[in-house]
């Protein structure tokens, strides 16, 4: 099974992606984490994104396409794999085409996870990430059991240098310029299905696994 998960920051694309490997064994490609762990590393190409990400703003594609090619090397990929966070442009979705045909792989599944600027906001200025395992918790939806450690791992959590209300607005409006597009494209390909992101993580869940395991 091969998915990509869409959807404006804050849906729950990551939670939702997690979940759904563990449940449907498959590899779980993050864009956002695989920069984020370079910016951490400080490789050139974190050097490079850092300054993007922290305005809200899209990596340059060449930079993106270069990171995903590299990691669709991996052997797990084989395995089926959920995408989160990429295709964000029209442009990353022809160049993930291209990386796919070159696999003689195709995509199974687009779900588009939709809801509300106002749920955006509230979720992401309250998220909470665990630095080891990369679980997320909410200061007041999901707290953990104890404040600032990870219930799962026990490792300190971390807000995000771009969950600022003033970087999630420039998250949304750059989402939705691009998104249009990007939406047309996979609903004329037949293969986007559109959700509520709304309600409880597990309750999204189970939206999504009745939908996978339709196909
Ligand atoms: P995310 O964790 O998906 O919210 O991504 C965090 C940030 O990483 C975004 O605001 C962008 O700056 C960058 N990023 C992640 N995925 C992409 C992508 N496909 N294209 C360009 N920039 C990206």
């Amino acid at each position: 099974m091969r998915i990509i998960l869409l959807g404006p920051p804050g849906a729950g694309k990551g939670t939702q992606s997690k979940n759904l490997a563990a449940r449907l064994d498959l590899s779980h490609i993050s864009t956002g984490d695989i920069l984020r762990q370079n910016v951490k590393a400080g490789t050139e190409l974190g050097k490079e994104a850092k300054g993007y990400m922290d305005k809200g703003l899209l990596v340059p594609d060449a930079l993106v396409a270069k990171m995903l090619k590299d990691r669709f090397e991996q052997l797990d990929i084989k395995k089926g794999f959920i995408l989160d966070g990429y295709p964000r442009a029209l442009t990353q979705a022809k160049t993930l085409d291209e990386i796919l045909k070159d696999k003689k792989i195709g995509i199974d599944l687009v779900v588009y996870l939709d809801t509300t600027d106002k749920v955006i906001i509230q979720r992401l200025t309250g998220r909470l990430v665990c630095s080891a395992c990369g679980l997320n918790y909410h200061k007041t939806n999901m707290p953990p059991k104890k404040e600032g450690v990870c219930d799962a791992c026990g490792a300190k959590l971390f807000q995000r240098t771009d969950d600022n209300e003033e970087t999630v607005r420039k998250r949304i409006e750059v989402y939705k310029n691009e998104v249009a597009s990007l939406i047309k494209y996979y609903q004329d390909s037949g293969k986007l299905h559109k959700l509520s992101a709304d309600g409880s993580a597990d309750l999204v869940l189970e939206r999504i696994v009745e939908l996978a395991q339709g196909k």
